[in-house]
């Protein structure tokens, strides 16, 4: 039986609580999102594993409202955006110079290997923002420092929550139209004070350390098998821990571009200005960086709208 708890966060507690943990896998989403895009191989790769990575922190901090998670820097790739919402839309996107990339590429030594993220967007940053629709926004921000994601967001926790996480994140890279997409991770923390009642503060250490070294037993044929649902991973890896399912979040690609809104947009500007976003057929087009969508007006109806 196919199991079809892809495109799922799963949120659990091990050791009594002294550990809470995320998994997640995402299939349909990225076929989605890479799809719309039409990106270089290395793009959407990089696009594939900051979705799993910011499925996982979305996850992993209480919110209502709208995560973001956005990488930048000064390299081929300028951009990488994330939105996950606390009622599972997701939506994801890049920005980069194709012929900065391929210039980039040129200089490799390893033809055709997938380059790591960090590489790919130079210096920069990793931040994430929460926006509760109520004008209150939390935000964290590191310099993306690192050989590879992973590391960066780590240092993320250690430096500015000083929490200690643990993470893995597995990306499967098709070879060819046929080959499917396929992200997914896993992510321990322990915060302190909380959980883990009834565990002795000596016995910690021991149990961190039999903690990660089963997280990082875990492989990427066994997270990304069909067969098996995120809850039987858990429990080949966890089931002697006190292993507890706490949460299931399930996702779909959504984007929350919509006509209303460019249109919004579009009556900020002049006459004049809109004169000069004619395209030849006489209509301002545009097309949402998140989905590919496009939207065309004629200068009549944005002006009509005004009144
Ligand atoms: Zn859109």
């Amino acid at each position: 039986m196919t199991n079809k708890n892809f495109d799922t966060c799963t949120s659990f507690l091990i050791d009594n609580g002294l550990f809470v943990g995320r998994i997640v896998r995402l299939k349909d989403i990225l076929k989605t999102i890479i799809h719309k895009h039409g990106y270089v191989k290395n793009v959407s790769s990089a696009l594939a594993e900051t979705t799993a990575l910011a499925v996982l922190l979305a996850n992993a901090l209480k919110f209502e409202g709208l995560f973001t998670l956005q990488l930048q820097g000064n390299g081929p790739v300028s951009t990488l955006v994330v939105d996950v919402t606390s009622d599972g839309k997701l939506r994801a996107c890049a920005n980069y110079d194709a012929e900065h990339l391929k210039k980039a590429f040129a200089l490799r030594k390893n033809e055709g290997e997938i380059e790591p993220t960090p590489h790919l967007l130079g210096n920069g940053t990793l931040a994430f923002t929460i926006d509760d629709g109520k004008n209150n926004y939390h935000q964290g921000i590191v310099d993306l420092q690192g050989k590879t994601l992973i590391e960066c967001a780590l240092r993320y926790f250690k430096q500015s929550e000083q929490i200690e996480t643990m993470l893995k994140i597995f990306i499967n890279v098709p070879e060819d139209n046929e080959g499917e997409w396929l992200a997914g991770g896993i992510l321990l923390q322990r915060i302190p004070d909380i959980g883990g009642k009834n565990i002795n503060l000596d016995e910690i250490p021991e149990l961190k350390n039999e903690a990660e070294i089963l997280m990082n037993s875990l492989k990427q044929e066994e997270l990304f098998d069909d067969n098996l649902s995120l809850t039987d991973i858990l429990y080949r890896l966890y089931h002697a821990n006190n292993l507890v399912i706490t949460k299931e979040n399930h996702y779909e690609f959504k984007c929350s571009c919509n006509k209303e809104k460019l249109l919004k947009t579009l009556q900020g500007f002049s006459e004049d200005e809109l004169s000069e976003m004619l395209d030849d057929n006489g209509k301002i087009t545009a097309k949402c960086g998140f989905c590919s969508e496009i939207y065309q007006f004629s200068i009549a109806e944005i002006l009509q709208k005004l009144n």
